[in-house]
Formats: C-alpha cells, sequence, structure tokens
C-alpha cells in the first residue's frame, strides 16, 4: 500500500481510531470527500470546492505553484444515522 501511495495511484485518507482510508486519485482530478465515521464509506463531495478561489489566492499570495488541498468531512452517513 504504501509504495502505490508514494507512486500518487491512491491517495491516503486522513487517519481514523482503527484505519486509514484509501482512494484512487487521477492527476488533474480534485475531489473533497465524505467520510463516514461509523461505516467508513468514502464519497466525493457532490458540491462544486469550497475552496478553489481560496487556493488561488493563496497561490498568488505565497508565489506557490501546483498546489493543492484535500478536505475531508467527517461524519455519519444517511444509513448509519
Ligand atoms: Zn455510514
Ligand atoms: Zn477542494
Amino acid at each position: 500500500m504504501g509504495r502505490l501511495v508514494d507512486k500518487g495511484v491512491i491517495r491516503k485518507l486522513g487517519f481514523h481510531e482503527r484505519a486509514a482510508y484509501y482512494v484512487f486519485s487521477y492527476p488533474g482530478e480534485h475531489n473533497d470527500y465524505l467520510v463516514c465515521t461509523d461505516c467508513g464509506k468514502i464519497e466525493a463531495l457532490s458540491i462544486k470546492c469550497p475552496v478553489e478561489t481560496l487556493e488561488k489566492e493563496v497561490m498568488v499570495s505565497s508565489g506557490f505553484s501546483g498546489i493543492y488541498h484535500e478536505l475531508e468531512f467527517f461524519g455519519q452517513c444517511p444509513a448509519c444515522v
């Protein structure tokens, strides 16, 4: 698993108490995620990325290029509520 993460094929999402989550990621594609802390289900956020504008501002003000971010929202999915 570690090797795949290094190559950027699989992206590791944040650690939870018991498990790390893995999702596929593709260059040029960007998703933010919802993670169910009960069943471990991961969903891509269906709304437009909320911090796209912020990201551009950060790039301009910091001089960094090619920056990216990932957001993870944690909670209980409809099936677990
Ligand atoms: Zn769930
Ligand atoms: Zn985003």
